[in-house]
């Protein structure tokens, strides 16, 4: 192992999360996986080869450089989608390239026009239209322009879709909001076919949407957090399960992340393990080095508070996370040693710990945990155990 720790992929259980979320589509419903922020710290180039296994194909990215990592390594038959930021000065090559993008200035509508004129092709977009999240998109009021422009320039335009993203689909306190989204979304989708354009794709949903409100799904669905096997909030897994009375989680986690014991000490009682004074022992103690610190994604704030699975158990952290290592207490547990296996996220015999465990905050922040793993931690892929044999 040439890195401190690395994550493991599973690609039985993507694959489980995919089967199972496609079959809540109709089968005409495009599934775009969206790939954004590292693929959600799990590593856009290694995961996107899995994706493609599991047969996806549509991919949706925040950025520029993201689209262009994944242009690289997808396959022929696959598709990027960008849905913020793309920069005046790579429009060009965006066109060029023929990727898809969200348009939802005038600005970049007119620049759309000015680059795919140059390009000698016609730009693919998707119009995202304002509905109540207040954030990005058309207003209303914006749309005769819109309309203007579309129709002044249809030899240069490829529009592919009218889309709207939720004011936060995975919480029940705001389904006014959202109600009233999926209600404005619709009227200015009518307005727009009144105009004469009625492109192929109408997509608004998200996890949360898809779960909660699947009034959402239309010809395509933008599915990120339940793709890597986590639901949006707590709420909408309870609501969810109990609503379809299933007693198995349909989502499997398919991130672990993994290092090995680093060295093993005897540390006699009453004295302070680490730097400073935050932790002192109160008997005597074995204590563990595991080389990973905040300098490599393992957070400060999990200073005697995180745990990591070792042997089979959950032990805790102490002392402050370092830059490059954590001191852990394996007192309890009874053979230890140098290289053995230490999950940091995941599985270990029938202890495993969560995303949300990893740190003491709530589930709802899984997001920002999985995209605060650095993009630098080697991946690899599960090897899945071998098939049982008969007889
Ligand atoms: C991130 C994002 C999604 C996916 O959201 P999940 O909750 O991860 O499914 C969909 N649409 C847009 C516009 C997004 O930014």
């Amino acid at each position: 192992m040439l890195h401190t720790s690395y994550i493991e992929l599973d690609g039985a259980a993507l694959n489980a999360n995919i089967k199972f979320l496609k079959s809540l589509l109709p089968a005409s419903t495009t599934f775009s996986m969206v790939v954004k922020a590292n693929a959600y710290g799990h590593g856009i180039e290694d995961l996107l080869p899995m994706i493609e296994d599991c047969g996806v194909n549509h991919f949706s990215v925040f950025s520029l450089a993201e689209a262009m990592r994944v242009q690289e390594c997808m396959r022929e038959n696959s598709d990027v989608m960008i849905l913020g930021f793309v920069d005046d000065d790579y429009l060009d090559w965006v066109i060029d390239k023929g990727l898809s993008f969200y348009v939802f200035t005038l600005e970049r509508l007119q620049a759309t026009v000015e680059a795919a004129k140059r390009a000698r092709r016609p730009a693919r977009i998707h119009i995202e239209l304002e509905t109540g999240m207040h954030r990005t998109g058309f207003c209303e009021d914006q749309l005769p322009r819109v309309w203007q422009l579309i129709q002044d320039n249809q030899q240069h335009l490829q529009i592919e879709g009218l889309c709207t993203h939720y004011a936060g689909a995975e919480d029940f306190a705001v389904r006014d909001r959202i109600k009233e989204q999926v209600a404005t979304f619709k009227r200015l989708c009518d307005a727009f076919e009144d105009h004469g354009i009625n492109p192929r794709y109408k997509h608004t949903a998200c996890s949360g949407a898809l779960f909660n409100y699947p009034e959402t799904i239309m010809d395509m669905v933008r599915i990120g957090i339940a793709c890597y096997g986590f639901w949006p909030n707590q709420e909408t897994r309870m609501s969810y399960l109990r609503e379809h009375r299933l007693t198995e989680d349909p989502l499997k986690r398919i991130l672990s992340w993994k290092s090995k014991i680093l060295s093993v000490n005897r540390v006699p009682e009453g004295k302070y393990v680490s730097y400073g004074k935050s932790y002192l022992t109160t008997r005597p103690s074995k204590i563990a080095t595991v080389p990973v610190g905040y300098g490599y994604g393992f957070s400060r704030d999990l200073s005697n508070n995180g745990h990591v699975l070792v042997g089979g158990q959950r032990v805790p952290v102490i002392g402050f996370v370092n830059m490059n290592m954590v001191v852990i207490d394996v007192t309890e547990v009874e053979e230890v040693k140098v290289n053995d296996e230490v999950v940091l996220i995941g599985q270990q015999g029938d202890k495993t710990m969560t995303v949300s465990s990893f740190s003491d905050m709530n589930n709802s922040m899984n997001y920002e945990l999985l995209t605060r793993l650095p993009g630098h931690i080697p991946k690899v892929a599960k090897r899945q155990p071998a098939p049982a044999m008969m007889g």
